[in-house]
């Protein structure tokens, strides 16, 4: 199945022999030589969520997981601010050598701390971002969600990463006897928020079932 999908040629979509193409490529090598998971967006992410940031005009990006700011580079090539909690120091040495590589140091801010400390710093400080984008640990993704929805302008919107694979590879005992709800489930009790599942196939898959998920995207109404 993958095999289709690599066939179908959307890497054609994707930057090719500029700064852009070469930041991201210095980004994943440098990564893996330093020991950090592979475990970012796809390209296809990339670039989609470059598009996304691009139609609402953001100004200033919060990402949560950092890692080694792959997904950093593609939001601040659109030209808006990032700041991107990490909670790992090696992670975030990696990233700002990344997006220094990239020529972007002077649009990204990496914030070192478990990222519930700094999210309340941030909304303490009277931070508002445009577009929050949830990429760390899957066990408190709701929490950040919840936080995002403080840290939001009106009208802003929040993504939230692997939200299929949370559940499929999750608790899904838990899941199905209702012990536990999913983030989806929470997240429909929210006032004021709308959000869906944006499906992703990709061909971007080191095992199974990573080939198919999604992420979901929300709008804080204003
Ligand atoms: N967004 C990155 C990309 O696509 O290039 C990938 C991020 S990776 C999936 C998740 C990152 O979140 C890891 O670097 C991990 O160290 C970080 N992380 C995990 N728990 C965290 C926490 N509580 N606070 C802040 N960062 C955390």
């Amino acid at each position: 199945r993958a095999q289709k999908v690599d066939s179908l040629g959307h890497a054609s979509l994707l930057p090719s022999n500029n700064s852009l193409a070469d930041a991201l490529q210095y980004a994943l090598e440098n990564s893996a030589a330093n020991g950090l998971p592979s475990i970012t967006i796809s390209p296809l992410q990339g670039q989609y969520l470059a598009i996304q940031s691009q139609l609402i005009s953001a100004k200033n990006i919060l990402e949560i997981g950092t890692l080694g700011g792959y997904s950093t580079i593609w939001f601040a090539s659109t030209g808006a601010k990032v700041t991107s909690l990490e909670i790992d120091p090696q992670h975030r040495d990696v990233a700002l050598q990344n997006v220094k590589h990239a020529g972007l140091e002077d649009s990204v801010d990496v914030i070192l701390g478990p990222a519930l400390d700094t999210l309340p710093t941030l909304a303490k400080d009277g931070k508002k971002f445009d577009l929050v984008f949830i990429d760390a640990d899957w066990g408190e993704q709701f929490d950040y969600f919840a936080h995002a929805v403080k840290l939001v302008r009106p009208n802003g919107c929040i993504y939230v990463d692997n939200v299929v694979r949370e559940v499929l590879e999750g608790d899904a005992q838990a899941y199905e006897s209702g012990k536990k709800e999913t983030l989806f489930q929470k997240v429909g009790k929210l006032d004021g928020v709308q959000a869906t599942l944006v499906s992703v196939v990709s061909s971007h898959k080191r095992h199974e079932d990573e080939a198919f998920d999604g992420f979901l995207l929300a709008v804080v109404k204003g």
